[in-house]
């Protein structure tokens, strides 16, 4: 795979049983890095079972299970190239796992697939609504529609009901704020539209899947923001001195650069800064390094303090204002209850202090001001108050630091973004 092409994270989503597993089997199975042997195993087991053409119906099938199962096919196989891109394809069979997945980053998804089944009866439904809403909460940048099981419609390939979903779904795109979204007619299943142009679905002029994929903008990498890096780890190496070590989020770091760690409220200066075991010069946002900062003991910084230039500092936080979703809760929340917050590499007890409001998951407008508790399913703009002041940034100026996941009990219960702070 040619690596110099743009990496790109895709997340497929939409409601139950409309068709997103089949699609990212097809997309995989024909265009992807599905290993040989894989293949031939499925092939042997379809000869076994007495199957006697290697239909793809029944890969998928195989193909489900074996991702329920959580083996086989892991994220190293997930991928596929375009022209332009080579893609990452995020799994999130249960949108519990999605959000977990897009909050702690280790997954965050540059574009979503929203599925929607053109089916009688099917169209645009409680999830699908739901995760598009998500997508746009979790800072999901671009999303392509595809309104699929075009084999299935009454009469098959129809362009009416094409229409008439993807009105449905113009008035939900609208509602949360995606814009200039291609609506592709495809089946996922026959596989029409995904590749190659079909001859049964002449009517549509818009681009195929692939066509789509590749006219996804290249996501940028935020280097004109001020330093951000997270603090994962803190060494001390004989012959170099104190090493801190973590992902730079946002900006570039030099050689040279005079920093300030926060909370430790510990400044220094950068002396040398290595990847891979190599030194190098500087880095940018998503490199993983090491670097020596002089002026710093081991013990005066630890995991979770964030890293900044010394004139931009990060922001730290007394109290802070987030929308959140409650994913699942197994009582209600209200005024007084404490969790742990999981936010970039910091773990810390927070009260939420004030349920400001309700919101509408359809739309986002307000539903209940002041409400005594909320529960699984609702949308929440909270107060919250950390046991101690820690650093945390607006989701709308580092969106990679103002993501957190909510848990309780060993289990994520909700999941939010920090949209206003409190310094004082
Ligand atoms: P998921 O729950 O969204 O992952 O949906 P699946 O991919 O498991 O599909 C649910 C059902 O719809 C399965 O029986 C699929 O065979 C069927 N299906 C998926 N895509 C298509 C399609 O394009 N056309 C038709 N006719 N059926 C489809």
């Amino acid at each position: 795979m040619a690596q110099q092409k743009p990496h790109m994270n895709l997340v497929t989503i939409g409601h139950v049983d409309h068709g997103k597993s089949t699609l990212v089997g097809r997309l995989l199975f024909e265009h992807g890095e599905i290993p040989a042997h894989i293949i031939e195993e499925f092939k042997k087991q379809a000869e076994e079972k007495g199957k006697a053409t290697f239909e793809f119906a029944w890969v998928m099938d195989r193909f489900k299970e074996e991702r329920e199962r959580g083996v086989t096919i892991d994220l190293a196989h997930r991928k596929f190239e375009t022209d332009k891109y080579y893609f990452t394809l995020i799994d999130a069979p249960g949108h519990r796992d999605f959000v977990k997945n897009m909050i702690t980053g280790t997954s965050q998804a540059d574009a979503a697939m929203l599925v929607v089944s053109a089916r009688d009866g099917d169209g645009v439904m409680a999830q699908t609504r739901e995760h598009a809403f998500l997508s746009r909460t979790l800072g999901v940048q671009q999303l392509i529609v595809l309104i699929n099981k075009m084999d299935a419609t009454q009469p098959p390939f129809s362009q009416e009901r094409y229409e008439a979903v993807k009105k449905d779904v113009e008035k939900l795109l609208a509602s949360i704020g995606y814009k200039n979204v291609p609506i592709i007619p495809i089946s996922g299943y026959k596989g029409d539209n995904i590749l190659k142009k079909s001859e049964n679905l002449k009517w549509f002029n818009g681009p195929t899947l692939i066509q789509a994929l590749d006219e996804l903008k290249t996501p940028e990498k935020p280097t004109s923001k001020p330093l951000r890096i997270p603090v994962q780890d803190v060494y001390s190496i004989t012959g170099i001195g104190t090493v801190p070590v973590g992902r730079v989020e946002t900006g570039v770091v030099k050689v040279g650069d005079k920093v300030i760690f926060l909370p430790a409220d510990k400044q220094g200066e950068v002396k040398t800064i290595e990847m891979h075991h190599e030194n190098m010069p500087t880095a940018e946002p998503g490199d993983n390094i090491g670097f020596n900062v002089r002026g710093i003991a081991k013990n005066d910084i630890k995991r979770g303090d964030v890293c900044g230039p010394v004139t931009s500092p990060p922001t730290v936080a007394k109290s802070f204002t987030a929308q959140i979703v409650v994913l699942n809760h197994p009582s209600v929340i209200a005024p007084g209850y404490k969790p742990v917050f999981h936010v970039h590499t910091t773990q810390i007890a927070c009260r939420f202090d004030e349920i400001v409001k309700t919101l509408n998951p359809k739309d986002g407008t307000t539903l209940k001001e002041k409400p005594d508790f909320i529960k699984t399913g609702d949308i929440a703009i909270v107060k919250i108050v950390p046991d101690r002041p820690f650093v945390i940034e607006k989701v709308s100026e580092f969106s990679q630091l103002g993501r957190f996941a909510i848990r309780d009990m060993g289990q994520t219960v909700a999941a939010g973004q920090c949209i206003d702070i409190e310094t004082k």
